[in-house]
């Protein structure tokens, strides 16, 4: 079986559990009003309008009458009506008719969508509900697993989304094939929310965001910055090893400048209002380029300069709308790990070849090995001569097959100005995040006459290649702190070993033993509170330190600390050459 026709039945799974849960609503409500039930990945929802608001208690018995509605095997049917019948089938639903009144007025679908094919009404049944419905359906309600259905919660959703309608009570659920399936599903749930950023942000004094500040803004707190900045020193050291160079560019442009980068005609809906200098107009940056452009510029580059890799820690500020901020991940501040490459048309291969090994390499020191990668091509719409973008098409394609990586092909999907590749790494809980972009364009270098002397001694137009790797420091942060819950690999971890003393006696060992990890590069920390022992471990396995360093009378006299792994793993004593020998190999390994 194809995936697609897998999701297919999966969809038509859910939509089917959809009505399943609309008819035992309205047995317990004979009143309700329903509103709109699509399926949604993982799981489906529908719109209520109902007497009083829903309570969990509701939820469960709602559910337990779904498994038997499903027991009772009644057969979807399909039949196509005509408006007056439509209109008297639904004579007591308010939100059916306005959806029939969007219906035969043409150009909407049952959830009130814009659509592209004529419209014909239809309704489904299934036992004594009928809808208002497309499809498509499943035939009978026995082929829903009854075990394998979860109704998970309740939101206030507005009819059409217009906070000038109703307030109605979206209900979740889920359905899956088997049960196993579905218990495999609400522990990612459970997992996703244990692990959820914003929440250990706060638990591990990571970050915070302070709406005295301003929405979407970022602050790194010590620990959240120790992390930034044991990956920025990583970055810049494997920068450097992999030759680029590393600029700074300020912070904001004059409104000419993004004229001529054509920001202002095709990102103006991203970029912050201008601010005025002097009675002239500047921006914020919501990208580096047009600065790394300029900075191509300033001087005569002969081929002989080329390749040039530029990479910058640029921070740019793009316009989010308040309602999709979220955490680490959607913010309207954050710091691009950028880079642009301008080679000759003879360097394009080794160069997309090695920026590509570049990026596969970092990504793994951070511990993602799985990736979904997508080259995109050339769309109808484009800029730049056609063999220009054949050979940087090509270019990204042998790259991809000499490092073996899978990938697809989104044929068409480019943007106007140049090819690209976009890696995704998966998380440990198999979700995909949008990382790497390796990206050609054609259109900067003619927007601002990019120029190196070739060795004919005339003017050749360079290419030129954007590259995020990380994509933005935050996001990345975040998927970070939700892959591995909090407890980064011991070369990422803010503090990396806590010593506890067992008495106070124990105390002033402890400090000459850090000051000993320090001197050897360690980031250390000594538990000096006067809690007992025990909760001084579960403090520091809270925090999620990877080493505890147990000292009592038998460790002094010994030389000694006593290991102990946040895994609760006792590693016994050990001299502490031998622990700074341990540590600096797990550091070594990275993740
Ligand atoms: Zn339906
Ligand atoms: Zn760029």
């Amino acid at each position: 079986m194809s995936e697609d026709h897998k999701d297919e039945l999966m969809h038509r799974l859910r939509h089917s559990t959809a009505h399943v849960m609309a008819q035992a609503v309205l047995e317990k409500f004979p009143k309700g009003q329903v509103a709109i039930g699509p399926p949604i990945e993982d799981g489906f929802y529908y719109d209520f309008e109902l007497p009083r608001p829903l309570t969990p208690d509701d939820l469960e018995e709602i559910e337990a009458r779904m498994k038997e509605i499903v027991a009772e095997e009644h057969p979807f049917e399909y039949r196509e009506v005509d408006e007056r019948e439509a209109r008297q089938i639904f004579a007591d639903q308010i939100y059916k008719q306005e959806l029939i009144d969007g219906l035969v007025s043409g150009g909407e679908d049952e959830y009130g969508e814009k659509s592209e094919e004529p419209v014909v009404l239809s309704i489904y049944t299934d036992g004594d509900f009928v809808d208002l419905c497309r499809g498509p359906h499943v035939e009978n309600t026995k082929q829903i697993n009854p075990q394998a259905i979860k109704l998970l919660n309740v939101a206030g959703a507005y009819w059409r989304g217009d906070e000038h309608r109703p307030m109605l009570q979206r209900i979740y659920g889920t359905v899956w094939k088997t049960q196993e399936d579905l218990e495999q599903y609400l522990w990612k749930l459970e997992e996703a929310k244990r692990r959820d950023h914003r929440r250990l942000g706060q638990d591990l004094g990571l970050y915070s965001v302070n709406e005295e500040i301003g929405a979407g803004l970022i602050l790194w707190h010590p620990k959240g910055g120790m992390i930034r900045q044991v990956i920025e020193d990583y970055w810049r050291q494997e920068h450097y090893k992999g030759g680029y160079d590393i600029v700074f560019t300020p912070h904001i442009g004059k409104a000419d400048l993004w004229k001529t980068s054509g920001h202002l005609d095709f990102y103006q809906e991203s970029m912050y209002a201008p601010l005025d200098i002097e009675g002239v107009q500047y921006y914020l940056k919501p990208m580096n380029c047009p600065f790394h452009v300029l900075m191509y510029k300033s001087d005569t580059r002969s081929y002989r300069d080329l390749p040039l890799r530029w990479a910058e820690l640029g921070t740019v500020y793009r316009y989010e709308r308040s309602g999709v901020l979220h955490g680490l991940m959607r913010v309207r501040g954050f710091t691009q790990d950028d880079a642009h490459i301008f080679c000759t048309p003879e360097q394009v291969d080794d160069e997309i070849l090695r920026v590509l090994r570049f990026s596969i390499n970092i990504l793994r020191a951070f511990g993602f090995s799985e990736y979904e990668v997508m080259l995109s091509t050339r769309p109808e719409k484009f800029i730049g001569e056609p063999a220009r973008w054949e050979q940087a098409q090509a270019a990204l394609r042998r790259a991809l097959e000499i490092e073996e990586l899978d990938y697809t092909v989104d044929e068409g999907g480019g943007a106007f100005y140049g090819p690209k590749i976009d890696i995704k790494i998966k998380d440990a809980l198999g979700r995909l995040w949008q990382c790497t972009t390796i990206q050609f364009d054609f259109n900067l270098s003619e927007r601002f006459d990019m120029n190196y002397v070739g060795e004919d001694g005339l003017e050749h137009r360079p290419y030129m290649v954007h590259r995020a790797l990380l994509g933005s420091l935050e996001r990345f942060f975040g998927v970070l702190v939700e892959h591995y819950g909090g407890a980064f690999p011991v070369w990422l971890s803010p503090v990396q070993a806590t010593l506890i003393p067992i008495a106070d006696r124990h105390v002033s060992y402890c400090e000459q033993v850090a000051e000993q990890l320090k001197a050897a590069g360690l980031r250390v920390e000594v538990d000096k509170s006067n809690d007992r022992m025990r909760n001084k471990i579960r403090k520091a396995q809270e925090q999620k330190v990877p080493y505890m360093l147990i000292v009592g009378d038998r460790e002094v006299e010994g030389g000694q600390v006593s290991i102990r792994l946040r895994s609760g793993e006792d590693l016994k004593g050990h001299p502490v050459d031998e622990f700074i020998a341990m540590a600096h190999e797990a550091i070594k390994e990275k993740a």
